[in-house]
């Protein structure tokens, strides 16, 4: 099917094509609606309808594949490799289940993970779906403070947690952290359960508190706990959104629509069925590992490839050993990581067999035009950009190879995804912008099934956080973007990432492209700072691909950055300073801190650092601002 007919048809018959889309599930009672907007802006998908996630991830698929793999675990970090077939995810996840019931864990109780990428977290995730209690899975990098602030949002009845993760060669310990941040918390959970992997030997369990899963698991080994079915709209999970621009919002789910959106998502955009192999390697703590590792290649019965361990360990070709290992037909990854492997010999793209792979996804943030290039050339693969946020749960703009693969432009993540009806805004009058006129990307409510519900236990800030923004109701993505005149989006950084530069608006992210396309910088990342003449000024921090560079090499790639961006932007963007440093400050989801950086350029307090996922590059920021840009005074 062509994809302007199934856009068209999911915009303007939006009941009847969800209600197609609806049957790739499995329901225990079909839905009587499919969509309530009775209540704007809230809307209800596949009202009365019950089903269940765990049963359509796991049970549905015993009797046709149950000795084909589920999932296929690899930590290089431990050596261990764990390949699970549904058979075997169907009883690991029955365990759990009845492991969870002794703590009294119910339907809508909420139950925090806090666990890295292994076989268990994902067993613990289905385990919870499988019972209607609401996971809140926090990522594993997540310090105790973190950590805290979720658990008294989520106020869990559990908490389950590994004795620690691995990264690069050191062993992270979680459970000191779970015990620091239950002492942090107004409500810690009652009961915590620790999944222990050997790696921390001083394992310290509190007694009444702690518990350990190995012996609930071989009293439990052939349990089966059935199915808790939900009405469609119930809560399945909470998940916190990055908090790159503030305090983390939960992000409400619910059953049905979720279901309905990741099986369609899987068969137009991801391309993956029954039997085929996805490989992405996001963390489980985010919005892609919850999708895209874990629920949307289970629910339609393919092989999910989860990783725990660096890109570049115990070489730089490892993921690409995985592909040619497991035959993955698509990969889903963040340009973030794909800037990780660019730094090293592109020999590693081509030495293994990659006949497999059709696609690489890229997810998460801007992917720039040569990160694209070079990974598209290297690996001789397409490369696909799609842009989503926790919220939406799954692709809001991108290119469907799935259905029909249109033409990609370098730098945009595409056409909208069926469902998503889009508005670019004049950020004050709420009126279209133009083709090529940037404005503030907006999706017409009802929002297709999928996206949240609303903010766990705050209607108020789903109201006002992301509709309370124009005089209609629209749901205000709070990123910037142009469409052009072919219909293709770009997206030009947040909102709240503008500079006002003599009465010139300019986004932050439009000048670091500039900057990046100077052949000698590897990222960049640009903020205002206050002037007494122009109000505000651009600043430039940026990172060489060539982390030897002499003094003399790092001050001449900086007048190249200037004249770049003078040429490109004009002279009203033109940097009044330009720092060449080793490591620019980032959230543990790999997002540029620039409320941080902006900071800490004008002497002021960086504010809540809790996501930062580097402490040391704080410091080189702050040695770079006492020893001086190297254009600029
Ligand atoms: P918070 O909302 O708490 O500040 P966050 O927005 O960083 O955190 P996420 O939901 O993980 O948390 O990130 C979504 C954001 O990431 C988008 O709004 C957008 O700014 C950016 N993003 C995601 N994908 C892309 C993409 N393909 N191109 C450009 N930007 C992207
Ligand atoms: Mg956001």
């Amino acid at each position: 099917m062509r994809y302007e007919d199934a856009y068209r048809r999911s915009i303007e018959e939006p009941e009847a094509f969800w209600a197609e889309e609806a049957r790739a599930i499995h329901w225990h009672t079909p839905p009587q609606r499919i969509l309530d907007y009775s209540n704007p802006p809230f809307r209800k998908w596949f009202v009365g309808g019950t089903t269940n996630l765990c049963y359509n991830a796991v049970d549905r698929h015993l009797e046709t594949r149950p000795d084909q793999l589920a999932l296929v675990a690899v930590s290089t970090e431990t050596g261990i490799t764990r390949r699970v077939t549904y058979r075997e995810l169907y009883r690991e996840v029955n365990a759990f289940a009845a492991a969870l019931r002794e703590f009294g864990v119910g339907r809508g109780d909420r139950v925090v993970i806090y666990m890295p990428n292994f076989a268990e977290a994902v067993f613990a995730i289905l385990a919870c779906a499988r019972i209607g209690a609401i996971h809140s899975v926090v990522f594993g990098g997540f310090a105790a403070h973190n950590l805290a602030l979720r658990i008294d949002d989520a106020k869990p009845k559990l908490l389950i947690c590994a004795d620690a993760g691995m990264r690069a060669g050191k062993v992270v310990r979680y459970k000191p952290l779970v015990d620091e941040a239950c002492a942090a918390a107004r409500s810690p959970p009652p009961a915590v359960l620790v999944v222990r992997r050997g790696l921390d030997a001083d394992l310290a369990m509190q007694p009444a508190r702690d518990f350990e899963y190995a012996p609930l698991r071989a009293k439990h080994a052939n349990a089966r706990v059935p199915v808790a079915w939900l009405e469609s709209n119930e809560p399945s999970y909470l998940l916190y959104t990055s908090g790159t621009t503030g305090k983390p919002k939960g992000v409400q789910r619910d059953v049905g629509g979720y279901a309905v959106a990741m099986a369609l998502s899987m068969r137009t955009v991801f391309d993956v069925g029954a039997g085929q192999t996805m490989f992405t390697t996001s963390d489980i703590g985010w919005a892609v590992g919850h999708s895209y590792n874990v629920y949307g290649p289970l629910i339609v019965g393919a092989t999910s490839l989860l990783y725990e361990g660096l890109p570049t360990h115990p070489d730089p070709g490892v993921w690409w050993r995985l592909c040619a290992q497991y035959g993955v037909r698509s990969m889903f990854s963040s340009p973030t990581a794909i800037r990780v492997l660019k730094k090293q010999d592109p020999a590693w793209l081509k030495k293994h067999d990659l006949s497999a792979l059709k696609w690489l996804f890229l997810a998460g943030e801007p992917l720039d035009e040569p990160t694209a290039r070079w990974i598209s050339e290297g690996i001789g693969k397409p490369v696909i950009d799609n842009y989503w946020q926790t919220e939406t749960g799954w692709p809001v703009l991108t290119l469907l190879p799935g259905l029909d693969l249109k033409p990609q432009k370098f730098g945009s993540p595409g056409l909208p995804n069926l469902g998503y009806r889009m508005r670019v805004v004049n950020e004050v009058t709420g009126a279209d912008a133009a083709a090529d006129e940037k404005g503030v990307l907006t999706i017409v409510p009802p929002l297709p099934p999928g996206c949240l519900s609303t903010i766990w236990g705050d209607d108020a800030r789903f109201l006002k956080g992301y509709f309370g923004h124009f005089r209609e109701l629209l749901y205000s993505s709070l990123d910037w973007a142009i469409r052009d005149a072919d219909g293709y989006y770009f997206i030009l950084g947040r909102t709240d990432d503008v500079i006002n530069v003599a009465g010139h608006r300019l986004g932050t992210r439009e000048i670091e492209e500039a900057v990046a396309t100077h052949g000698a910088v590897a990222e960049a990342a640009v903020i205002g700072v206050a002037d007494e003449l122009k109000g505000q000024v651009p600043v430039v921090f940026a990172t060489l691909k060539d982390a030897s560079a002499g003094a003399s090499a790092r001050r001449a790639a900086a007048e190249g950055m200037l004249e770049r961006v003078v040429a490109m932007l004009g002279a009203v963007a033109r940097p009044a300073r330009i720092y060449v440093v080793d490591a620019l400050p980032k959230t543990r989801s790999g997002k540029l801190l620039r409320r941080s950086l902006a900071a800490l350029a004008q002497h002021a307090d960086p504010g809540d650092l809790s996501t930062l996922d580097d402490p040391n590059a704080l410091e080189e920021i702050k040695r770079a601002l006492a020893r001086g840009p190297e254009w600029g005074g």
